[in-house]
């Protein structure tokens, strides 16, 4: 079987190259080629010897994903994709534009394990990790079709990229590699529900990525009914890591908060909101949530309005998302592919 040549960085490309009997310089130009050039087929790559081509073409591909659809909003422009991947699994990932900036949220695997009760990801269950090569030509095809360049990658599509750990940093990695796309690190933002043991790992290792950290209630036993994930990792400890992480990487963080009508969305909850994170330095990210499910809806938006206000007046930073994409299912939380294989529920280790 051929391997995904995306899913090499230039060190292991190097390594692979060493094996074929071809010098590692060669790496940093296919490198060169496959980000800079974006050359799709290796007769493409001129820079190298007839040879070589033959020979990368008898070990590597150069694709593994398929477009198979594509939604484009009216409204705002955002557009939504639908992948296959190689054994027939399906991923969706989301192009938002908003005044200068062009967002590129990304999927790390197929479905989810954490069934987040607002998300439609979470419904599918988990089907499997992304490939970091699965990862990396989500924006690659993307760049393609977009107006715009991205000006930020995001994790914030299917799936909880912390337990996909290794993947996610990798194609970061090649994103922002200056041999390659040279995408700014602090532009490529990882979102976790709160796996609390690798918000320290990320901080150890120093990894460049801005994290976000989705939050969504101050209530202990609140957060545990809409984020399962909660039972595991409590508010206290998420908000310890979190300030391990701010102190050791001298970054903020993000705490996103998915508003939802009756249950998290009260003064007494910005107030302990406030009063949680007081100490770290942080934004705060307010999204009104877009599930169809009636017992998970947005509060009207003077009731957004008012929780923005009052967390505003704590002088902290706060934004509110505006619901790019909802009409087509594009928005935060909304993402979810038909996908061959029966739902799993899969039990993993968080
Ligand atoms: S919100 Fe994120 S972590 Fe939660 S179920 Fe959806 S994709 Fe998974």
């Amino acid at each position: 079987m051929l391997l995904n040549i995306h899913d090499l960085n230039v060190t292991e490309l190097q390594t692979k190259l060493n094996e074929l009997n071809e010098p590692g310089y060669r790496a940093n130009q296919i490198f060169k080629g496959l980000y800079s050039s974006r050359w799709k087929k290796f007769d493409d790559f001129t820079t190298l010897p007839k040879e070589l081509r033959a020979k990368l073409e008898n070990v590597f591909q150069i694709w593994s994903l398929k477009q198979v659809d594509f939604i484009k909003s009216e409204l705002d422009e955002t557009t939504k994709f639908l992948w296959q991947l190689q054994d027939g699994k399906r991923i969706e990932s989301v192009i938002i534009y908003e005044g200068n900036r062009v967002t590129f949220c990304i999927s790390s695997q197929v479905g989810c394990a954490l069934d987040c009760k607002f998300c439609a990801t979470g419904k599918m269950g988990i089907i499997r990790d992304l490939t970091p090569g699965e990862i990396v030509e989500q924006v690659l095809v993307m760049s393609e079709q977009s107006k715009l360049p991205p000006t930020n990658i995001v994790f914030m599509g299917m799936g909880e990229p912390m337990l996909n750990y290794d993947a996610v940093m990798h194609a970061a990695g090649i994103f922002s590699d200056p041999e390659g796309m040279c995408f700014s690190r602090k532009k490529i933002t990882i979102s976790t529900s709160g796996i609390i043991k690798h918000i320290y790992r990320m901080a150890d290792e120093d990894q460049p990525y801005s994290l976000a950290i989705s939050l969504n209630s101050v209530n202990q036993p609140v957060r545990e009914k809409i984020m399962p994930v909660s039972k595991k990792y409590p508010i206290q400890d998420l908000l310890i890591a979190a300030k391990y992480y701010t102190d050791k990487t001298q970054r903020r963080v993000t705490f996103e908060y998915v508003l939802i009508k009756g249950i998290n969305d009260s003064e007494d909850d910005a107030k302990e909101l406030i009063r949680l994170t007081r100490g770290i330095p942080c934004k705060i990210n307010v999204i009104p949530c877009n599930s169809d499910d009636p017992l998970y809806q947005a509060p009207n938006w003077d009731q957004v309005e008012k929780f923005d206000q009052l967390v505003n007046q704590s002088h902290r930073t706060i934004t509110i998302r505006n619901r790019k994409g909802w009409e087509i299912k594009a928005a935060c939380g909304q993402l979810y592919a038909e996908n061959e294989s029966p739902i799993r529920k899969r039990k993993i280790s968080v």
